[in-house]
């Protein structure tokens, strides 16, 4: 039995006359059982006549009736209905229902095995692996036209009974979808719950064409709602076209189009179900043990420089893990392709765009770290672990005042005694000023940037060798503070030492940025 009330006769009545199919009819009366909107559609159908009283074959939607109130703007406008199948030569039988005027098909032959079915081959086909889904609709804007003419339609009739029908108590087409088609979705896909939040989401979009043109008057009579967007293909987007029916008086839009709407010749078409896993977020750290190796692929004039990159050999053992289909690496700084990173490593993060497997155990991010390491030993990686979108800007944050230590080997024109570079070992706190580096200037800005080097520590090699190793301020440049980039940090080494001095090789030997905490090897 349908939770229909005395009251809701009047309704079913209009709302069938005018061409609605029974969910719709459902909605229009506010039912929000579930389990309704599930049974076949000739059941509901056969329920809603007999409530009304009406135990005749008819066909219900051939039959329209139209209210004194819009007979005449609408005799101009409407198309003459037309069949839903108008080459059967057969006398359509009773359960032969035509188009909706309203879901334009899409509570009828949308809402079945078929649809299930090709939803079920697109998630398989791409080997997703999900617990939950969300299962998002995407439907034409002039479903919004129709349901506004169709709400006016009766609107009026109930007013006179003194009944009210709120629009916003009707059901939404998308919502009444989802009731019948959750429960055949989750078992065409064994067993995964269709829930409202979840990180996998499988989307059908349902077009139109037919009746694309219902919107087109709202852009003349509510002109400042629909401005054109980059990345829209048209103007009518959903939510254009709702905000201009709230703007636009009833009288104004009975004036420009047909109430109850006009009947459709074909239904909806769903186009490619597409599916979609949010991104999953991986962070580490990485040491660079090559002095031939760029941080990312580098590229000139589109020709490669250099046969790999770090970015490359992390990212690539974990796309193939996760499958995802791109990425987006940062890290907390970089080296210059000629520097090693030692120590702990620097850190680092990842963001996997539609991962096709997302959930691992730990014990498998440690095999895939082990993949990572194995696989090179120009780079190594540890403390990889799956972490919050949020938790990667924690690697960002405060970068400027975190600290690195460095270990330099310098070269000096003048020779020099292990006494001639010991004073280097008692200054603390310098302060430089950097102008941007030569070797960076084409894509950095040209300013002086004050930077501190906290401590210095010298270990002397040769007459003309030293190891330089410094405490400094995220941010200092290493290389011009020795060299003096002609004059444009100071003060530099070879002020210092009053000697001509170059760096021959550097090494970064900590990042001190406390993110990803360490995972136990
Ligand atoms: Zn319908």
């Amino acid at each position: 039995m349908l939770p229909l009330k005395d009251k809701d006769k009047v309704l079913v009545q209009k709302l069938l006359t005018s061409g609605c199919c029974p969910r719709c009819v459902l909605r229009f009366c506010c039912i929000n059982v579930q389990s309704a909107y599930k049974r076949p559609p000739q059941e509901i159908l056969k329920e809603l006549k007999e409530f009304i009283g009406d135990n005749s074959t008819v066909e219900i939607s051939e039959t329209k009736t139209q209210t004194d109130a819009d007979a005449g703007q609408d005799a101009a406008e409407a198309p003459p209905p037309k069949r839903f199948k108008p080459d059967e030569a057969e006398p359509t039988r009773e359960e032969e229902s035509p188009v909706c005027v309203l879901c334009l098909g899409i509570l009828q032959e949308h809402c079945d095995q078929t649809l299930v079915l090709k939803m079920a081959e697109a998630v398989k086909a791409e080997k997703y692996e999900f617990d939950t889904l969300v299962l998002s609709v995407s439907l034409p804007a002039q479903l919004c036209v129709r349901e506004h003419s169709c709400w006016l339609h009766v609107k009026t009739e109930l007013r006179e009974k003194s009944l009210v029908l709120g629009k916003d108590d009707v059901i939404q087409v998308k919502e009444a979808f989802k009731w019948v088609m959750q429960s055949l979705v989750s078992r065409a896909l064994g067993g995964a719950a269709v829930v409202a939040r979840s990180a996998f989401e499988i989307g059908v979009e349902f077009v139109h064409p037919e009746t694309d043109k219902d919107c087109h008057f709202l852009a003349t009579t509510c002109s400042d709602c629909f401005k054109p967007t980059k990345n829209k293909e048209s103007v009518f987007t959903r939510m254009a076209v709702v905000k201009a029916l709230e703007k636009i008086s009833e009288a104004n839009f009975l004036k420009h189009y047909p109430s109850p709407p006009a009947r459709p010749s074909s239904s909806c078409e769903s186009r490619d179900v597409q599916c979609l896993h949010t991104s999953v977020f991986i962070a580490g750290r990485y040491n660079k043990f090559c002095r031939s190796l760029p941080q990312t692929p580098w590229l000139i004039a589109g020709e490669r420089r250099m046969e790999s990159s770090v970015e490359e050999l992390i990212a690539g053992p974990i796309l193939d893990t996760f499958r995802a289909t791109g990425f987006n690496f940062s890290s907390s700084g970089r080296e210059d392709v000629d520097v090693r990173t030692l120590g702990n490593g620097r850190p680092f993060a990842m963001e996997l765009i539609n991962p096709h497997k997302s959930w691992f155990s730990r014990e498998q991010i440690k095999q895939l770290q082990q993949t990572i390491n194995s696989a090179s030993d120009k780079i190594r990686v540890r403390d990889l672990q799956i972490v919050t979108r949020d938790a990667m800007g924690r690697m960002k944050e405060g970068e400027e005042e975190k600290t690195k230590t460095y270990r330099a080997l310098v070269w000096t024109e003048k020779p020099i005694q292990k006494e001639d570079i010991c004073f280097l070992n008692d200054i603390k706190e310098l302060t430089l000023d950097q102008k941007t580096p030569l070797r960076v200037l084409h894509r950095r800005a040209l300013a002086v940037r004050p930077r501190m080097i906290h401590s210095m520590s010298s270990e002397y090699r040769d007459s003309h060798h030293f190891y330089l190793a410094l405490k400094t301020q995220a941010g200092t440049y290493i290389k011009e503070f020795v060299h003096g980039d002609f004059g444009r940090t100071k003060p530099n080494m070879g002020e210092l030492l009053q000697t001509e001095a170059d760096i021959l090789e550097l090494d970064v030997e900590s990042v001190d940025v406390d993110w990803p905490p360490p995972i136990p090897e």
